[in-house]
């Protein structure tokens, strides 16, 4: 299994985010005591995009191993609105503002794409995603 070291700013962005808390039991843990889970798998494609990492307390993380958590796509748009919100996620080399792109964003309704790279639409829009970057959006009539 790969072994990240994520930057201490997104490390200590979900342990707030969590409310110090594991993601998937609500134990409190410490900070010094929290482990970083990739919430879609790497094994299955899954990236180190910050709305897919998540704080989880040892047990969880090694009872967890590389299983699919039912319902992932509805909790991944959860994290990546609330990373949105948050600023963590941001346009880089597009031809519209961070402030548009972010209005844009927040209209995110599901999420097209996990493997290798994040694929999230809103109803007109579909924007690509790469370590917490869009770095292209397209309008599509009415995807829905
Ligand atoms: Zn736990």
């Amino acid at each position: 299994m790969i072994k990240m070291k994520p930057r201490t700013k997104d490390k200590l962005y979900i342990y707030y985010r969590e409310g110090k808390k594991c993601f998937y039991c609500s134990k409190k843990i410490l900070y010094k005591q929290m482990s970083i889970d990739h919430f879609y798998p790497l094994s299955s494609g899954g990236t180190h995009d910050i709305f897919n990492i998540v704080c989880s307390c040892k047990k969880c993380n090694e009872l967890k191993e590389d299983k699919i958590v039912e319902n992932y796509q509805k909790i991944i748009i959860e994290l990546f609105l609330k990373a949105v919100e948050d600023d963590f996620v941001k346009g880089e080399g597009l031809d519209i503002s961070n402030k548009e792109l972010k209005y844009l964003l927040l209209d995110t309704v599901r999420v097209k794409n996990i493997s290798e790279e994040f694929i999230f639409e809103s109803m007109n829009y579909r924007f690509y995603i790469k370590d917490s970057k869009v770095y292209k959006y397209n309008y599509v009539s009415s995807i829905i």
